[in-house]
């Protein structure tokens, strides 16, 4: 029996291979590969497999090429798979064109339109795994892969990928990924299996490495943006995520509400019809516990996956269930919740409870994304003309409420920042102007020189969405209830967060405009070098950089305290005076084109009221519970080009071997927002010895900790005292957002949140850009306009009050008596009006800084810097 039947399976393979090519049957598994199936237990491929695997598959099949489409963060390569028939292999540029052209009406007749319709391709983008411990996509990637070049799937694969051309990111951070499989490996088999990290793992920006899709901070997201925008244009896009491990198995769309208004309505239904044939296919093959509808709205917030909608694309996210990232895990029937029991209609198929495992999740990725590429060769021709149709709209035809233009005008506070917006936009794809004469819009004059964004564009959604205010529709929980919070950000005007102003233009103008190519940054034409004295305006951020940079080198620099007049000009307090010395003449054209700017210079400063300042030394407080906001600022000092130290817990605290000094070693530190109770303990609630106002200390205690115990408490006591004697010295301790409470609660610094413990009836500001005041004549608000905007998220309104002997206090910003709102989602705007936002506390010699907002948020509101960056370089700071 047994010799008869494998007698039978090798005459088969014989005949196969005398029908087939060589090729179809020369392709590696990814389970020989791996010498396990991806998803098995307590397995994971890390970075250097999947890559290798990828290259193999490249070698071995005419279907599948790898491309390198730049670097990560930390300097490995990244890839991304073309996955298409072997005929179109050879066409790539041509269907990459044909899709250009559709998504630029301007050029086209319909009849044109429709013949390149008639003949493209339906490029489609699956991108993996771009939270890391998110890690079953990555995992399914390769089998995906294999499945396609092999013909090893549910339809005619010759007929589907001669119609689609799937581009395929196995993971997009391949940082963390590595970061991930490493620590996982690394502790299975212990109490700390499956854990998470005690850093975040994306070097910078941890899970808000999916809040980066329109400012583009991260290296990651420029190189698939690249791709989506400029390079390739795909039809569709799907990221592919986890979630909760308790609810439903998979959330795909429809998205629920809101939707944010700028998208087209086809937009919306290409989503919904490639969610609905997803789930069809999904239920047809028996997958259970599918939901839409719910969680995830359709209210873009700068996630990868949403991004697509503002440009006319089809945007599509996946959630699976979680394992504890590799390791199965067992839900009990009672556990699954109430909304995920009965039979819905948003819900038709419950999932009754048991084991869950990481090939569940690649079962799942892989149905749908099978699914996905086969609904887009069923569309494809629709699909194309569609995108042609969308443009069309979105150029000709004029939305509710749509303005003509948003104009940038030429005099800018800070005119280099203005630079990085224009960059920013531009690599998002939007189109921008320039105007070559001087020009009138809405009864106001511009001069040449000013830039427009027209929103007769291909991309005019996205740029709408970025340049005006957002109004978050008022939705309650039930009629008059309590409000539903959104998603993430109910607000992100670029220009208000960058503290860039941009005019919203209603009417039509007549101007002469060039369109640009890339961003104009001005020829720095560095001054003769032979003033006695430079001058940089504290207006502009970058002048803070090139004052550090210059500080480093040893030069001597004073802030002014006043205002200054020079040939016409005005220049704000706490301005830079560099003394030129032959170094400095050295050191500044390069400095200076690096940061787009220009100096002032000075002969005599005998008359200029001054301080001195120093080259700082920043250390920058992390916690080993991964907070994105102190990964960010890193970001922004490594931006900004300012060197820091990291501080960890005991670099604070001290060792019993070793004592700490800290106003030895730095002049100012820097908490980012962080709860307090973390901060001193590394637990919330404040956990055993947590102190006053630490909270119950049972609960968190009777927790078992999923961190090694090297990566267990806080600053503790010990690290609270070494603090206070910091600044009692003179050192500058810079407390942000939710680290504010720490000064309060534990050095009794003069001021109160009036937030604490005020219900959302009352209150409510889910993450929004908000209209503060700022004092500009005190060294914490130097620079900064009388009236700015700063981002709230989860930030603080303050009362100070006359402080105790030792204290004293100085408010540098307030929320503004009325119209506090400025893009977003405010309810009971009385409750922080004229409220303080940023204080400079003194104590004794040194100052608590406390920045009740999100100064760096994202690294996105450069708007604030100056909060923040003021601190560094205050002006005569003890020694
Ligand atoms: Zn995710």
């Amino acid at each position: 029996m047994k010799k008869r039947g494998n007698l039978k399976i090798l005459l088969s393979i014989f005949s196969i291979s005398l029908i087939l090519p060589v090729f179809m049957s020369a392709q590696t598994s990814p389970e020989s590969f791996l010498g396990f199936r991806p998803g098995a237990d307590r397995q994971l491929a890390d970075y250097n497999q999947i890559m290798s695997y990828f290259r193999k598959l490249d070698q071995e099949s005419p279907r599948l090429k790898v491309m390198e489409i730049g670097q990560t963060t930390l300097g490995k390569p990244m890839i991304m798979a073309v996955i298409t028939s072997e005929e179109n292999m050879g066409k790539l540029d041509t269907y990459r064109g044909t899709t250009k052209k559709l998504r630029d009406p301007r050029t086209l007749s319909a009849d044109e339109a429709k013949k390149l319709a008639q003949e493209g391709k339906a490029i489609i983008m699956i991108t993996c795994s771009l939270h890391s411990s998110e890690i079953a996509a990555s995992q399914m990637s390769m089998e995906l892969a294999y499945k396609l070049a092999k013909g090893e799937t549910p339809f005619d694969a010759k007929k589907v990928l001669n119609d689609v051309i799937v581009l395929l990111v196995p993971t997009s951070n391949p940082d963390g990924h590595q970061m991930v499989t490493e620590w996982y490996k690394k502790y299975v088999g212990t109490p700390f299996e499956g854990g998470p990290m005690p850093w975040i793992y994306h070097h910078y920006a941890g899970h808000d490495d999916n809040r980066d899709w329109f400012m583009f901070n991260l290296i990651e997201s420029r190189n698939l943006t690249r791709v989506f925008y400029h390079d390739w244009l795909p039809l569709i896009h799907i990221d592919e995520h986890q979630m909760g491990s308790t609810g439903p198995r998979l959330f795909i769309p429809p998205f629920m509400d809101p939707p944010i208004p700028n998208v087209q309505p086809l937009v919306w239904r290409g989503v919904n019809l490639m969610g609905a044939s997803m789930a069809y296919d999904l239920q047809e093959n028996g997958f259970s516990g599918v939901v839409n509808g719910r969680s995830y709205t359709g209210w873009w917030i700068g996630a990868c996956d949403d991004t697509p909608w503002l440009h006319n694309s089809i945007g599509l996210l996946s959630e699976a269930a979680s394992v504890r990232i590799a390791s199965p895990i067992f839900i009990e029937p009672s556990e699954v919740p109430n909304s995920v029991y009965n039979k819905q209609m948003d819900f038709l198929d419950p999932w009754p409870g048991g084991w869950w495992r990481l090939r569940d999740i690649v079962d799942y990725e892989l149905t749908l994304s099978l699914s996905l590429v086969k609904t887009a060769s069923l569309h494809r021709e629709d699909l194309l003309l569609n995108s042609y149709q969308l443009s069309k709209n979105s150029i000709e035809k004029t939305d509710k409420n749509q303005p003509y233009a948003f104009v940038i005008p030429l005099k800018q506070h800070d005119y280099p920042t203005m630079l990085k917006m224009l960059d920013v936009l531009m690599m998002g794809g939007v189109e921008v102007h320039q105007a070559k004469e001087d020009f009138t819009a809405d009864g106001k004059s511009y001069p040449a020189g000013s830039f427009i964004v027209k929103m007769a564009q291909p991309f005019k959604p996205y740029a709408w969405a970025l340049l005006e205010r957002q109004k978050y529709p008022d939705i309650r929980q039930y009629p008059g209830g309590p409000p539903q919070p959104p998603y993430d950000n109910a607000g992100w005007t670029l220009p208000l967060q960058m503290g860039v102003a941009c005019d919203e233009v209603k009417s039509p103008f007549p101007a002469k405009l060039e369109k640009l190519e890339k961003v104009p940054y001005p020829q720095m034409l560095a001054s003769q070098g032979n003033a006695a004295y430079f001058l940089l305006d504290s207006r502009v951020n970058a002048s803070y950089s090139i004052a550090i940079a210059l500080l480093k080198d040893k030069a001597e620099l004073w802030r002014t305290k006043a205002i200054v007049t020079r040939k016409g000009m005005e220049i704000p307090a706490g301005s830079f005076i560099v003394k030129n010395t032959p170094d400095v003449k050295k050191a500044l054209p390069s400095i200076l084109t690096k940061y787009h700017l220009a100096v002032l210079d000075l002969d005599d400063v005998g008359d200029i009221a001054r301080s001195s300042i120093k080259f700082p030394r920043v250390g920058i407080y992390q916690s080993w519970r991964g907070s994105m906001d102190e990964g960010w600022t890193r970001f922004m000092f490594d931006e900004q080009g300012i060197p820091f130290t990291t501080l960890h817990n005991e670099d604070i605290k001290g060792t019993k071997e070793k004592k700490v000094d800290l106003k030895a070693n730095y002049d100012v530190i820097i908490f980012a927002s962080e709860n307090p109770d973390i901060i001193k303990s590394g637990r919330f609630g404040g956990g055993p010895g947590g102190g006053p106002g630490g909270g119950p200390a049972g609960a968190a205690a009777m927790q078992a900790s999923q961190y090694p115990p090297e990566y267990e408490g806080g600053i503790e006591k010990e690290g609270i005292e070494a603090l206070k004697s910091f600044v009692e010295q003179g050192g500058i301790v810079v407390m942000m957002n939710a680290a504010v409470e720490l000064a309060t609660r534990e050095y009794g610094a003069p001021a109160r949140n009036v937030l604490t413990g005020v219900d959302r009836t009352k209150f409510f500001c889910p993450t929004s850009l908000l209209n503060i005041v700022v004092d500009n004549a005190a060294p914490i608000g130097y620079g900064m306009p009388k009236e700015a905007v700063a981002m709230f998220a989860s930030s603080l309104a303050l009362d100070t009050f006359a402080p105790p002997y030792d204290w004293d206090r100085k408010v540098v910003a307030t929320y503004p008596d009325g119209d506090v709102l400025a893009s977003g989602w405010l309810l009971g705007e009385d409750v922080i009006a004229r409220k303080a936002v940023v204080v400079d506390a003194q104590f004794k010699k040194g100052h608590f800084i406390l920045i009740g907002i999100r100064a760096q948020n994202r690294a996105q509101t450069h708007g604030t810097y100056k909060f923040i960056l003021n601190a560094l370089l205050y002006p005569e700071a003890a020694n």
